[in-house]
């Protein structure tokens, strides 16, 4: 690793290419210096030209001397990469998939979707003005096809889609309205929104806007059964409460007076957790010693908040918490040395696999990888769907909601059909995956 550190540091400071770049422009103006004096005096060119023809060479040969260091350099730095890092093939896409047929594999087979996950990505991490760019060149480029990716339309944030036809002008061109710029995007406004807020709460320790944004947004975050409002107001509350150190008796009734206005708006569910906050009140003296240090002494409060406040903006837009191409490519490049395994094995045995869009091997990854999309059933063996969706018992145990029906059908109590359990039908909870 040293000797590819070595050689980037040789590129950066010695041979990049500033001397060739003053030289080159050294050249051009003394060929403008000779253009303007035979301008200014035509009579004068032959003169002019033969003037040239020295300090011109030299010049040459002074960029091309600056042109070799460059070289040597770059040659410096290529061997030291190729000396760290073997050349080996990387996995096609063809893996798993059927590629004798010469259809379009991997990702050339679903490039729209591709495309729509870079705009997706780069909106997610605040890159406003890169996918913007990015949509306007899909853009462009799908104008010229009959059937152009139909995800642009929701970077323009059109509802619906009765219409399966592009809307175009007389002269063939696309509608600039519907597909034209990200700016009339409801994705664009929503995480410049996000990112406004977190900056505040990440960076500046403001609660301000957060707390807006929560109250604002009350009713669907409790329908999810989250937790954002109270954990705002405990990191507010702690705020107050640690505010200002010099004067603490100030800081501590400020504390009081904010639990008094806001804590009782959470004691349907958190009454435990309130009470437990005002009880910190009797231990403002001695906290760095009481039970409750842990909550004053956190400094990743803010942070474990911050992320909090992200899932629940993206899944209050029906959005994972983290972007999908990350996940993807993470996912990626843990299963790479598998991949890169199997094609060796079966470029080497000439194996063929025949199973479209199917692995021969497993690629095992980390749990927070795993993603159960798909509930099946354990009595009927059939398939969740959303009509049929999966049920929780008061004991824990799912199954589908036609079983349920199945099994409570005129009865006050159901039993469960795997534990002892007994409960009222109407306590089952559906469960969403
Ligand atoms: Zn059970």
């Amino acid at each position: 690793m040293e000797s590819i550190l070595a050689a980037h540091e040789t590129l950066s400071s010695k041979a990049n290419l500033s001397k060739a770049l003053q030289d080159v422009d050294a050249l051009i103006s003394l060929l403008q210096n000779a253009r303007d004096n035979i301008e200014s005096d035509p009579d004068t060119t032959p003169l002019h030209i033969a003037k040239l023809k020295t300090p011109l060479k030299q010049s040459f040969d002074k960029i091309d001397d600056d042109l070799k260091e460059v070289n040597k350099g770059l040659n410096q730095y290529q061997k030291a990469l190729k000396d760290k890092f073997k050349a080996s093939a990387l996995p096609t896409a063809s893996i798993g998939s059927n590629a004798s047929d010469g259809a379009a594999t991997g990702l050339d087979s679903q490039r729209s979707l591709v495309e729509r996950a870079i705009a997706m990505h780069l909106l997610r991490e605040g890159k406003f003005d890169v996918a913007s760019t990015f949509v306007k060149e899909v853009s462009a480029q799908a104008a010229g096809q009959d059937d152009p990716p139909r995800w642009l339309e929701d970077f323009a944030d059109q509802e619906g889609g009765e219409d399966e036809n592009m809307d175009e002008d007389e002269d063939g061109e696309l509608d600039e309205e519907l597909y034209g710029e990200l700016g009339r995007g409801h994705l664009q406004r929503k995480f410049a929104e996000m990112y406004h807020i977190l900056d505040a709460l990440r960076n500046q320790h403001n609660l301000t806007l957060a707390i807006e944004w929560a109250r604002n947004h009350s009713a669907e975050l409790e329908d999810r059964g989250s937790n954002l409002e109270y954990e705002l107001s405990r990191l507010k509350f702690v705020e107050l409460y640690t505010s200002s150190p010099d004067d603490a008796n100030t800081a501590l009734l400020n504390a009081l007076d904010y639990a008094r206005a806001t804590f009782p708006t959470f004691n349907s569910r958190y009454a435990r957790e309130t009470a437990a906050l005002v009880t910190t009140l009797a231990y403002s003296t001695q906290l760095a010693d009481s039970p409750y240090s842990p909550l004053f002494n956190n400094p990743s409060l803010w942070t474990s908040t911050s992320q909090l406040f992200t899932r629940e903006f993206t899944s209050l837009l029906n959005l994972p918490s983290t972007s999908p191409l990350r996940t993807a490519i993470t996912a990626g490049g843990l299963a790479l040395p598998i991949l890169q395994k199997v094609e060796r094995i079966m470029s080497t045995s000439r194996g063929q696999w025949t199973s479209v869009n199917e692995l021969p091997v497993e690629t095992p990854l980390p749990a927070n990888f795993m993603f159960h999309s798909i509930f099946v059933c354990p009595v009927s063996k059939e398939q969740g769907t959303d009509l049929n969706p999966p049920m929780m018992l008061p004991c824990g145990h799912v199954i589908a909601k036609e079983s349920l029906e199945g099994t409570s059908r005129g009865k006050s109590r159901v039993k469960c059909p795997y534990c002892p359990i007994e409960s009222k039908p109407g306590e089952a909870r559906r469960v969403y995956i």
